[in-house]
């Protein structure tokens, strides 16, 4: 232990209650293996799958096709240059781009190998056996599996009859929170909560806690851009906002996102490895990311593509008379199939070619669809056709 925790570290861990068991844990999150393989599910779900032999693969909420055009045209003339460590200040550049584009200061950002690090290292530096993470149910999640794998207190707060965080709960439900968790849209419901809420929220939460806005999935929802909170950050409240690449710039496998919030917050995200992770990220990726960001006609096109799917597949279940949770607002959609359990229902659509997502132990008769290109879709109706109809 002595080895992999700097003394530093180990000092901010005890004054903070950790023990040294779960300082070693600590350390495994901040050391990356435990982030990748045991706290991020699409990492985890990814694992698990024997083979990716899937025809229609709409369980992990990934964009239906690859990087956009500028962006892979980027990262194709960086690999030619990537003898280089930083052939063009890659790395500045992204977070460049990111402070122009959200309107917050450079050294406001940080930057990750995906948001999923982002999170679980929240934890670690927010909450401790003493300080909870407050999270909606059901949420994404990896904070939640972070704060249990480091043996945190957890509380639970189940979404509104609205599907939307019941924000005024979490506000009250542990007056030494660590860190209060809003995934918006959430994630797996794609619903959306207010940012009336939520700035209402960043205002009136227990004080000593940082509200983690994670916003995955924000540039696929209605009121983009006007929706993102960013101006949070600008104001210097106690936030933290989690962005990635993964989902509406079609660059999962290329593993970037990033934060933004004050800077003696990022410090205490980084504090663990010195920063080293967040800023050694693959060129390729960093030129994908840079050029992707201002391609706003991509990001028109795919929003549109997102909506008409979308629209098709909620018009296909209702006429069936499916209860959908809704309305979402993401690249997600749930479906209740009331008398059937989300497991088995995961395994009859395997069994056509078609994998659904991982189960959500809260609602057992719900599954999660992603949305997928049209065709992903219309496989989805062939195959629903066969496992409803059998
Ligand atoms: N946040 C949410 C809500 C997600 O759904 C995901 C991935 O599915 C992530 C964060 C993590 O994304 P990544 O680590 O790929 O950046």
């Amino acid at each position: 232990m002595k080895n992999t925790i700097r003394e530093e570290v180990k000092d901010d861990l005890l004054s903070r209650g950790f023990s040294r068991r779960q300082m070693m844990r600590a350390a495994m999150i901040f050391s990356g293996g435990a982030t990748a393989l045991t706290l991020s599910p699409e990492m985890a779900f990814a694992q698990e799958r024997s083979e990716a032999s899937a025809k229609v693969r709409i369980g992990q909420n990934e964009c239906w096709t690859g990087p956009m055009a500028p962006g892979a045209k980027a990262a194709a003339a960086a690999i030619a240059v990537s003898n280089r460590y930083s052939p063009n200040d890659e790395h500045g550049q992204l977070v460049r781009a990111i402070a122009k584009i959200e309107n917050v200061p450079e050294d406001h950002i940080m930057t990750w190998p995906g948001s999923n690090e982002a999170l679980a290292r929240s934890v670690v530096a927010f909450c401790s056996p003493t300080k909870s993470l407050v999270q909606a149910d059901p949420t994404y999640e990896t904070s939640g599996r972070a704060a249990k794998f480091l043996n945190v207190p957890i509380k639970s707060v189940p979404l509104k009859a609205d599907y939307s965080h019941d924000i005024r709960a979490m506000s009250t439900t542990d007056a030494s929170a660590g860190v209060i968790y809003v995934c918006n849209p959430n994630n797996p419901t794609g619903t959306m909560t207010a940012n009336s809420e939520i700035e209402w929220l960043v205002d009136n939460k227990p004080s000593g806690s940082i509200v983690v806005i994670d916003e995955a999935y924000i540039h696929w929802t209605k009121d983009y851009p006007n929706n993102t909170t960013s101006h949070l950050v600008a104001a210097g409240k106690d936030v933290l906002i989690m962005r990635t690449f993964s989902k509406i710039f079609g660059m999962a496998g290329m593993r970037i996102g990033y934060t933004m919030g004050r800077p003696e917050l990022l410090a205490k995200l980084r504090l663990h490895d010195g920063g080293a992770l967040s800023s050694q990220l693959p060129v390729p990726s960093t030129a994908c990311a840079i050029a992707s960001l201002t391609d706003t006609a991509s990001i028109a096109a795919r929003r549109k593509m997102l909506m008409d799917n979308r629209a098709m597949t909620v018009d296909f279940l209702t006429k069936r008379g499916l209860k959908l949770i809704g309305p979402s607002e993401a690249n997600m959609l749930m479906i209740d199939w009331k008398t059937k359990s989300s497991k088995e229902m995961q395994a009859a659509f395997k069994a056509q070619g078609v994998e659904i997502a991982r189960v959500f132990p809260t609602w057992p008769t719900v599954s999660r669809i992603s949305i997928g290109s049209k065709a992903d879709m219309e496989g989805f109706f062939a195959a629903f056709n066969k496992v409803v109809s059998a």
